[in-house]
């Protein structure tokens, strides 16, 4: 199943002078994928990211989303079908910090799931996925760095998205916390979830099964191999 179909997707900021931030891009991706976006900063990663997620909208192109033409729907179902089909991850965990980390799992199925037992089973779960099991009911400000980051990855999968975006997903931890969260995304892709990956990090994108790179807005190939493709239109 196509979940990602990118097809002459580019971005131009309206200011003055116009900013290209990202040029014309076809790009696929296929359910359980793991794809890296890897660039420097101001090379066009959040834009792309912004419009993966449909957090924004093109200035050209079309995106077609798990089978929806995005560029069709208005802003409520935009927003609705990324509420239930993506997963988002950043850099900052972006915990609610008076939460326990279950409770802040299950807060991400508020709006979907009527029943808050049914959330705190999900949650639970979810937890038990990224190896958090033993912490549920830890607070985040008694959590390491690492283990933070896999509640917000747990919150991303709770909801069983087709698409889970990681924006930076190691840039705040030391080596030993990075590795645990990309152990943790490398068993969930090996469980059939697709991932994106977005970092200027080369060590974490060596960790996905393909890379594009992206530089001053234009997105190139980098391995043939891969299933993904990307090349500039
Ligand atoms: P990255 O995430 O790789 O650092 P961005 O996507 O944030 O790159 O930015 C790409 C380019 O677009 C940069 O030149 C940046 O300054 C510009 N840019 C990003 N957002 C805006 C905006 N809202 N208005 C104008 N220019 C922007
Ligand atoms: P990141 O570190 O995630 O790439 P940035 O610092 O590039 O974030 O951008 C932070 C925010 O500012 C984003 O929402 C981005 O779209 C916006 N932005 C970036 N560059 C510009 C710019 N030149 N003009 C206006 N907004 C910008």
């Amino acid at each position: 199943t196509t979940i990602v179909e990118l097809r002459g997707i580019g971005k131009s900021y309206q200011t003055t002078p116009v900013v290209h931030a990202l040029q014309p891009v076809d790009l696929t991706i296929e359910a359980g994928d793991w794809l890296a976006v890897v660039g420097p900063s101001g090379s066009g990663k959040s834009t792309l990211l912004n419009l993966l997620g449909l957090l924004d909208r093109p200035t050209q192109g079309r995106y077609v989303f798990a089978g929806v033409d995005v560029s069709t729907l208005g802003e409520r179902e935009r927003t609705a079908l990324r509420g239930r089909r993506i997963g988002f991850v950043f850099q900052q965990f972006h915990l609610l910090p008076h939460r326990t980390a279950v409770e802040n799992v299950a807060l991400a199925l508020l709006y979907t799931t009527p029943s808050a037992g049914q959330r705190t089973t999900a949650a639970v779960q979810a937890l038990r996925r990224v190896g958090l099991g033993h912490r549920l009911h830890a607070l985040p400000s008694t959590m390491s760095g690492g283990e933070r980051q896999r509640v917000a990855i747990a919150r991303a999968l709770v909801g069983a998205p087709d698409l889970v975006l990681c924006d930076e997903p190691t840039g705040n931890l030391d080596s030993a916390n990075a590795h645990a969260v990309l152990d943790v995304l490398n068993d969930l892709n090996a469980d059939g979830v697709t991932l994106i990956v977005i970092t200027h990090d080369p060590d974490v994108a060596a960790r996905a099964r393909s890379r594009v790179h992206i530089r001053d807005g234009s997105v190139t190939s980098a391995d043939p191999r891969s299933a993904p493709s990307a090349t500039t239109a």
